[in-house]
This record gives C-alpha cells, structure tokens and sequence, in this order.
C-alpha cells in the first residue's frame, strides 16, 4: 500500500509539475504574444518615423498657406478684387510649385482664382452645384463644422488630380464664402508611393472625415499600426501594415511558433518522464543486483539486513535460519548444475510461505533465513513444520529424484538479543544443535543448551592464543585383532587438558579448530608427541600407531613435517598409518590424492576412517592407496539387530577382503558384537570392550600385561 502511494505519489507529482510546465508555457507564450505585438510597434515606429515626418512637413506647409489665405479673405471681405488676390498670390512664399492654384468663392460661386490666367475655367464654378460627390461631401462638412476641410485626390477641373484644403469663411459670424487652395496630389501620393514601393510597410493616409484617403490598398482594420499626424489640425493618420515578405512574425508564424513551442515543451515532458522511469528501471535493476540473489531471486543477505534494521525496534519477530542437510553431498556428488536447479526448485517451495509479514531470504550457499513479523510463537512453530515438510516427498531434476531435507534454528527479536549479528548466530547455534540431533527438525534457540554455545565461543577464544598446544595431551586406545585378541597397534587420540585437569574431547574443539585454522598446529603436535614418546614401544612390540589426520590439513608443507619428524625419531614407516575420515570436504581432491599416494610410496599405511557413515565411500577405494579400513561405530552400534546393517558390514568386509583391505571394527562394546565380527572375517577391532584410550603410562602397562 505504501509502496502504491509512493509509486502514485511520484506520478501526481509528474503530472502538477506537467501541469505547471504548460502554465509556465502559456505565460511566457502570452507574454510573447505583446511582447511581439510591442516590439512591431515600436520597430514601426521608429521604421515610420521619416514617412509621418516628411508627411507632416508637407502638410504643414500647405495648412499655413490655407490660414493665412483664410485670415487674408476675412480681412479683405466683399473689398475682394482680382488685382487684391493677384498681389497676395505673388507676394505670398507659401505659394509654390505644388500649389495649383487658390481660389475664393463668396456664397459658393469661385470668383477669384491664382494665378488667373491657368484657371479661367473654374471662375463662376459654382462649388454648392458641384457635381462631384465628394466635394459636395466637403463643403458640406466645411459649413457644419466651421474647419479646414482636407479633401482628395479629386479629379480636378481642369485635368489632373489635386488635393483640397478647404476653408469656410465666416465674416460677422455669418458664412461668406469658401477659400480653397488646390494642391496637387502628387505632393502627398509620391511621397506615399514612395515609401510603400521601398520600405517594409505598405501606408495608408486618412482624415477622420474620411474625405482624404490616399495609399495602399488595404483595409484600415488590418493596419498593424495607426500613427497621428503630428502638427496637422485635420486629424490626418497614417496607417500601416507591414510587407508580408518582411512580416516574418506574422500571426500564422506565430501560431506554428506555438504549436512548435507546445510540441517542443511536451517533448520534453515526455523525455524527462522517459527519464525518470528508466531511472526507476535502472534504479530498480541496481536495487535488483545489490538486494536480490542471483540464482533464486531471492532477497538476499543485505536485504535481510536492511528489513531487520527496518523493524527493529518497532517489531517483535521471530527469525528463522534454516540450512538443506547433506546439500553439500548432491553439489559433490552430482555436480553444481543439479545442485543449482535443486537450490531454484526449493526457492521456489519457500516462496509459497511469503506473504506481508512472512519474508525468505537466500542468506548464501543453502542457507535460508525467514522472518516472521508480529506472530506468535504457535503461529510460527505452525509455519515452520508446515515448510519443512514441503521437504517429505523428494525434488524432481530431469526425470531423478532427489531427497533433501532442511534444518532450522529459530530466534526472538528482542528477546535473544537485539543485534543482529547475535540473533544469526543464535539461530545458527539452534540449527546446527538440531542437526546433531536429527535432520528435517527446528529447535527454538531458547529451548537448546546454551551450554554448548558458549563452549564452543570458550574453545575458540582459547585458540587464539597459540600456547593451547601446551595444553593437548593425547591418548592410546589398543588397536586388538580378532582372532588371535593380540594388540598389534593402538590410535592415538588427542585432547585438551583444562587448569582443572579434566579434559576435553576432540569431538569439541577438532571441527572448531578446523574451522579457526589452527587444525595444523594440532596435527603437528600429535605427530611430535607420538613419535617423541612411544617410539620405544612401537618398535619393542611391533606396534603400528594410527594417526587422525584432518583432511583439510593434507599438504606438502604437512608431508615435509612429516618426513623431518620421522627423521628426527628416526621411526620406520612401516610402524605409522594415518587416518583420514572419509568426507565430501576435502577440496582439491587431487592434490589431496596424490600426497596420500606419495605417503604409501614411503612406506606409511592409509586408513580410511568413519567408513559407510559418509559419503562416496566407494569412490576413495578406487583412488587412494588404502590400507586399512575403518568401519563406523554406527554400524557396529547396529549389530544386535539391524538385518540391513549388518548385510553392509558384511559386504564392506567382502569387498575389503577382495582388495586386500584390513578392516578394522571401531567402537566395539559387547562381545555379542564381537562375535559376530569373528563370524565374518572383521580383522581388527577397537572399542571399550577392549580398552578405552588411556594415557601414554597407562598404555604401556596395557601392552605389558595383556598379551600382544
Ligand atoms: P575417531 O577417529 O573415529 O576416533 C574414535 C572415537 O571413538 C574416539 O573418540 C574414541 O574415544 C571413541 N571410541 C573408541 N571406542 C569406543 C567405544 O567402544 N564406545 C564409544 N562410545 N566410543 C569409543 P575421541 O577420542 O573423542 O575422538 C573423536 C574424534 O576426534 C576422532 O574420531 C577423530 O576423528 C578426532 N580426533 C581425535 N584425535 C585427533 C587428532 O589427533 N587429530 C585429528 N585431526 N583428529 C582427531
Ligand atoms: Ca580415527
Ligand atoms: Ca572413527
């Protein structure tokens, strides 16, 4: 649920920054909109400033000339002659080439006209009958509004097109007359035409009155711009509008500009979206290979950590550390691809029992981890039985079964401890008492003997200090043939002595010390101890010593040792075998095979320890140069009864016999058992019948008064 709302959180969180983005967007684009609209303007303006000037300049010239030829008619009044008009025209400097001509007209009727002679024709033109449309408009609108009327281009009278600044003339406020100077157009339409054939803008000039329009033809609603003619009393304005060729920010530019903009911005979006979720995918993929393991796809040993340091405190749980039994065998046996497929096939069992509260874990190798959050201990007791008889019916691997089982040793948090580390190791501690016990069984770490847990943490932190080895002492246990009960060799057998005297048993600290590394040392010390204090009586009596060997420890620099210390002692080989329990442990076999082939080569026996408990007994017979073979006490516990174990003794002695193998029976208690070694052959035995290991004083008084 929570992960849900984070994932939902994320994708809110996307889209309002989405959402965001595209206001942001539509923002700036609208501001771009004025921004774009100002900008046009202001290069408009700046582009039409020449334009509205030399407009301006023109006009205003010609609307002094109308003022001053309207104050010069008032003043005259009816005094008006011909001769009166002719002076003012010649004297007057506003009249130049451009000026067609002026002319006044009391009540309408042109009376007088300049220059005379060029305008016969417009004298007695009477302006209020002119047929015009448009001058009839002018003088209209020059009578109602008492002002200069601009007016044009018109087609003139006497040919040509002319512009007509008009002016009603009122004497004692009553309308008199018109003056009326007549330009000619090519004064404003050049200039005009001018600009609109070279620059960027198309003009358009216009009066308010509508009576003067001249420039491009375009419809004034379109012009970009509307600029007043500065100085010009008849409210002349010039419109514009840009040249579409210029107009590269023209209203359909823009709109793809936005649909652009707007695709670009969603692009983007969509990348960054892109991004983050092949982030997710990335960060996923590490989180995969950093928390998940490999093989099963499990979580994996981090991942444990990480939940445990994640409820710790706010959780109880019970953490359960289950191992496969005998896995190592079926990895040995059968080779790591049957044993990889094994490992998925029970990952995949274990899965069915994870749920929100119940997590697995593949804590390494086939070690498993399960964590039962918030349950009570009947629920979990429930729940591991439940999974460990998944394990009744065997694994199917191409078409073979297999038959495996799983052990677990259960802690509390926070009851057993409440670090991490210690709860593992607790749960290790109830799992491997569990297996010594039996296999396919779970014991609570609460109900096993702590004893032996803090034993085993005393022998180790003893070994720390090297000096331990002063503390080993090794005893002899007579080694008795069966037909004739002679002694013919003993087993030495090493313990360690505590301050108190009592001593502890190899079965305690010979796997630690194999373990921690010290197994070396401990051989040493036997092999100098023996060969050191019972030469005389191996050699007095024919006696052959075995000596325990950890197969872990078998190298040359330990043959080297070997070879120095039968130097030193100067003891035949003949006199020595060395025992090594046959286990699926021993790495690099081959190696291991040819030491043991050198140490035959030189006379000294092998003995093959433990026989039938472990694995793939058969395969040493084949390949190390066996001597001797010692059947387990297992076996030999068995004879009262077990049809089907003594049908193994009987053909371990068999095949022995057939390859010229001494057989040894180990652990022999009872005479009935005896017995029945005697009946089948058996060489040797050892066992408490006999003699248990005894110190090396109380081995020689053995040897002394019992016959060998
Ligand atoms: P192992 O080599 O199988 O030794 C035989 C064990 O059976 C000895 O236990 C011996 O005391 C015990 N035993 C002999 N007869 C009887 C009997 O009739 N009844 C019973 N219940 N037990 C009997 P121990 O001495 O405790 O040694 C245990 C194991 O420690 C040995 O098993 C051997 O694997 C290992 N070990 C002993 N000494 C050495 C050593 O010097 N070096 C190495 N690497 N391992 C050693
Ligand atoms: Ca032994
Ligand atoms: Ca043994």
């Amino acid at each position: 649920m929570v992960q849900l709302i984070k994932k939902m959180n994320q994708t809110v969180l996307f889209v309002i920054i989405s959402c965001i983005l595209i206001f942001i967007w539509w923002m700036t684009i609208d501001k771009f909109d004025n921004y774009i609209i100002e900008s046009k303007n202001i290069l408009f303006q700046s582009e039409s400033e020449n334009a509205v000037k030399h407009i301006a300049e023109v006009f205003d010239g010609k609307m002094k000339l109308s003022k001053s030829l309207k104050a010069f008619v008032e003043l005259q009044g009816d005094g008006l002659t011909q001769e009166i008009v002719d002076q003012y025209g010649n004297s007057s400097q506003l009249v130049d080439e451009n000026v067609v001509n002026f002319n006044i007209a009391p009540d309408g009727i042109i009376e007088f006209a300049y220059p005379k002679e060029e305008n016969e024709m417009v004298i007695g033109h009477n302006l209020i009958m002119d047929e015009r449309d448009i001058v009839q408009k002018d003088i209209l609108h020059a009578i109602e509004t008492g002002k200069s009327i601009i007016t044009g281009p018109v087609d003139l009278i006497k040919g040509g097109k002319g512009i007509i600044i008009r002016d009603p003339i009122f004497i004692d406020n009553e309308f008199w007359g018109f003056a009326t100077i007549v330009l000619d157009a090519k004064v404003i339409t050049d200039v005009i035409d001018n600009y609109n054939e070279l620059g960027q803008y198309q003009y358009f000039i216009s009066s308010e009155d509508n009576l003067f329009n001249y420039g491009a033809y375009f419809n004034k609603e379109e012009s970009d711009i509307i600029l007043k003619i500065p100085n010009v009393v008849l409210d002349l304005k010039i419109s514009g509008k840009i040249n579409d060729e210029f107009n590269f920010l023209n209203e359909k530019n823009i709109r793809y500009f936005k649909y652009f903009s707007f695709f670009v911005l969603l692009l983007l979006i969509y990348i960054s979206f892109d991004l983050t979720h092949t982030n997710k995918l990335l960060s996923k993929r590490v989180d995969s290979m950093i928390y998940f393991d490999k093989l099963t796809s499990l979580p994996n040993r981090r991942s444990l950590e990480k939940r445990m340091n994640e409820i710790m405190g706010s959780n109880t749980f019970y953490l359960a550390f289950a191992d496969l039994d005998d896995f190592k065998y079926i990895n040995d046996t059968q080779g790591h691809t049957i044993g990889d497929h094994l490992l998925k096939q029970i990952s995949g069992v274990l899965l069915k029992y994870s749920t929100s509260k119940v997590k697995i874990y593949r804590w390494g190798g086939d070690e498993f981890v399960f964590i039962f959050e918030n349950h009570s201990y009947d629920e979990v007791k429930n729940l591991v039985s439940k999974i460990l008889s998944e394990f009744t019916n065997p694994f199917k691997i191409e078409e073979n079964n297999f038959k495996i089982s799983m052990s677990a040793g259960i802690v509390k948090y926070p009851d057993d401890s409440e670090n991490i580390d210690d709860l593992i190791k607790s749960a290790d501690t109830a799992m491997y008492s569990i297996k010594e016990k039996c296999k396919n069984g779970f014991v609570f770490f609460n109900d096993i003997s702590t004893d032996a847990y803090y034993e085993k943490i005393a022998i180790s932190n003893r070994m720390k200090d090297k000096n331990f080895v002063n503390d080993l002492v090794v005893h002899y246990q007579p080694k008795v043939q069966i037909n004739n009960n002679k002694i013919m060799g003993m087993e030495a057998l090493v313990r360690l002595k505590n301050d108190d005297g009592t001593l502890i048993s190899p079965d305690k600290f010979i796997k630690i010390a194999e373990d921690k590394g010290y197994i070396n040392l401990i051989d040493r010390f036997v092999i100098n101890k023996v060969f050191s204090e019972s030469k005389g009586i191996i050699e007095q009596y024919g006696l052959k010593v075995s000596i325990n060997l950890s197969a872990k420890n078998i190298n040359w620099d330990f043959v080297k040792y070997i070879e120095e210390q039968m130097a030193i002692y100067n003891i035949e080989s003949r006199y020595i075998e060395f025992e090594l329990t046959e286990t699926a442990a021993i790495q690099n076999i081959e190696s291991v095979v040819e030491i043991l082939v050198y140490l035959n080569s030189l006379g000294i026996s092998i003995a093959i320890d433990d026989f039938g408990k472990g694995y793939g007994a058969l395969n040493y017979l084949l390949k190390f140069p066996i001597a001797t073979i010692k059947i387990d006490k297992e076996f030999i516990d068995d004879i009262m009864g077990n049809v089907t174990g003594n049908k193994i003794i009987e053909s371990i002695i068999e095949l022995s016999k057939n390859l010229g193998i001494v057989t040894v029976a180990e652990g022999v208690e009872s005479y009935f058992q005896l017995d029945y070694l005697k009946t089948i052959k058996c060489d040797d035995y050892q066992g408490y019948l006999y003699c248990k290991p005894v110190p090396y004083e109380k081995f020689i008084e053995i040897i002394k008064t019992r016959e060998c």
